[in-house]
């Protein structure tokens, strides 16, 4: 037997068992009693409402053939026919059918009598669908509707629906069902299905669902069919890829404390988990709109809540608005992305560093020492430039970071050398072949991070390309080598690449100017052997792959 979904099996049959629209059924029901039944009517509101069940129950209440309440009463010949295959009830999906064609079909046969009840039903689902010549044609037929046609145009977007339409109609505002009446028919559900789920989930699913029953009991139907014997509250949020507040909380406070191995731990999680990066986004955004409506306002929330908030009230509000404007941003490019993970890491990572930057107390807040450390360390590293010697440094990764940032340099003084107006003309144009590789597997991540450079200076083996952060000039560095065979693969060449900040680029740009016009010449420089027992990872490195994961730009 094949598997019928609780939401149909549970789909009320009789206005009694319809869950919220009180105030519509009770008109309906007094239509039918005293025989004052229209022949036009719009079933508009959210959706998962019940407004097509409805439309079901009345088109089979006014054909009733011994009701005395309004309502079906389910055992005459009328009532016990299946609707499915009731000719007299017909069901049109107008997000499908939105032609004019379907629409005069049923305008002509309008005028036919019904083949076996009293009244023929036309349900016209997502009605503003309708192209302007349907809706048209309708009209003609609704300004004078034969007795025996009753027309129910349902839709979630009333107002996309003609007026001179709506003026022939009696409509019916559908509210969102409150969480009360899902939580009961959600307890109807599992009693009569002899399941079992703590209130806790039973509330979580009706607060998810936002007053849509249809979501409610499609949502209860997976978390059954997770066939587990101990359905968390977490395990709710997972089904619709959504994260629960207090893990909100936990990512905003790993960013504002400038926490950068919790951003990107909590990012792994989420991704583990099948998250929505979207729906994060989104719910980042709500909470930076909560704080910032809480330092303004007074009692605006509740008070378990305002405590939550509260933590966050010392935060700058520009700071916040800084935020704001990047979760925007996020959300766009996120929408855009085929691998949301990286774009949310990147991101968020830059918030993070916002952050850093901007209270330079990482220290304070941060969870544990160690992690204090490091995250300092590395803000230090991506916010300056790798040539700054530390002196807590051994002699030998000084020494290797002088040969490193030497070879930068002539790395840099050799694309200024070979640069070249014509081939990077050649270079940019094909630049757009970087985006095949992001639904690559293998290459996605440093595809994704190519495409937020700008190939500045392009020369017959040497390219510049410069980022507006840090960070990703640090992320391209780790990756320099998979970054030259993805290059090899779309350009054919072995380049060398280089790359620096835009801020960098502007002095380098400004100092070659200066050169040029006083007559220096660049010349071709070779590159400074690095020894191999030197080539192992820098402290640096260590402590960007310890956080960002070895495998962090190469990852799936
Ligand atoms: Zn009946």
């Amino acid at each position: 037997m094949s598997y019928i979904s609780l939401y149909r099996k549970y789909r009320p049959h009789k206005f009694k068992d319809v869950v919220g629209q009180n105030v519509v059924v009770k008109i309906l029901e007094n239509s039918i009693l005293n025989n004052k039944i229209g022949h036009a009517y719009i079933f508009s509101g959210p959706r998962g409402t019940g407004k097509t069940s409805i439309a079901k129950i009345f088109a089979r209440a006014v054909n009733c053939l011994n009701s005395t309440d309004g309502d079906v009463c389910g055992e005459c010949d009328s009532c016990k026919s299946n609707i499915e295959e009731e000719l007299d009830i017909v069901e049109i999906d107008a997000a499908s059918n939105n032609g004019v064609d379907e629409i005069r079909e049923i305008t002509n046969n309008v005028k036919l009598m019904p083949s076996n009840l009293k009244y023929r039903i036309y349900i016209i689902d997502e009605v503003h669908m309708l192209s302007t010549s349907a809706f048209n044609a309708l009209l003609k037929t609704l300004e004078e509707p034969p007795a025996h046609a009753i027309f129910i145009l349902a839709t979630t977007e009333v107002n996309k629906i003609p007026a001179t339409v709506i003026s022939r109609c009696q409509k019916f505002d559908f509210k969102k069902i409150n969480e009360k009446d899902i939580v009961n028919r959600l307890k109807f559900i599992l009693e009569s299905e002899n399941r079992k789920l703590d209130d806790s989930i039973i509330n979580t699913i009706a607060k998810l669902s936002d007053g849509g029953l249809r979501d409610a009991i499609n949502l209860l139907d997976q978390a059954l069919s997770l066939n587990k014997e101990d359905i968390t509250v977490d395990d709710i949020y997972n089904l619709i890829g959504d994260i629960n507040e207090n893990a909100v909380f936990d990512i905003l406070t790993a960013i504002t404390s400038g926490n950068i191995k919790d951003v990107i731990k909590i990012v792994n999680q989420y991704y583990e988990s099948g998250k929505n990066f979207i729906k994060v986004c989104e719910k980042l955004e709500i909470l930076i709109k909560d704080i910032l409506i809480y330092n303004n306002t007074e009692n605006y929330f509740d008070k378990e809540y305002e405590d939550k908030l509260s933590n966050y009230s010392r935060i700058d509000t520009d700071l916040f608005i800084e935020l704001s404007t990047q979760l925007f941003d996020l959300n766009y490019d996120l929408k855009k992305s085929n691998n949301q993970k990286t774009v949310a890491e990147i991101y968020l990572i830059k918030m993070t560093l916002l952050f850093i930057e901007k209270t330079n107390t990482p220290k304070a807040i941060s969870t544990k020492e160690d992690d204090n450390i490091q995250i300092q360390e590395i803000a230090e590293n991506t916010n300056k430039t790798v040539n700054k010697k530390q002196e807590t440094e051994t002699e030998e990764s000084s020494e290797l970071d002088e040969l490193l940032i030497e070879n930068k340099k002539i790395n840099i003084n050799n694309c200024l050398y070979n640069a070249n107006k014509q081939l990077k003309n050649e270079f940019v144009n094909n630049f757009v072949s970087i985006k095949e590789f992001v639904t690559n597997k293998k290459y996605n991540s440093i595809a994704n991070l190519l495409l937020k450079s700008t190939p500045e200076v392009v020369g017959e083996t040497n390219i510049l390309f410069t980022f507006k952060n840090n960070f990703e000039v640090v992320l391209f560095e780790k990756n320099i080598n998979e970054i030259v065979k993805l290059l090899k693969m779309i350009y054919n060449k072995d380049y060398v690449v280089v790359a620096v900040t835009t801020d960098e680029w502007n002095d380098i740009k400004a100092e070659y100017i200066k050169n040029i016009n006083s007559g220096k010449k660049y010349e071709y420089q070779e590159l400074k052997k690095i020894p191999q027992k030197k080539k192992k990872s820098t402290e640096l490195q260590e402590s960007i792959e310890s956080i960002f994961g070895e495998e962090y730009i190469s990852e799936d």
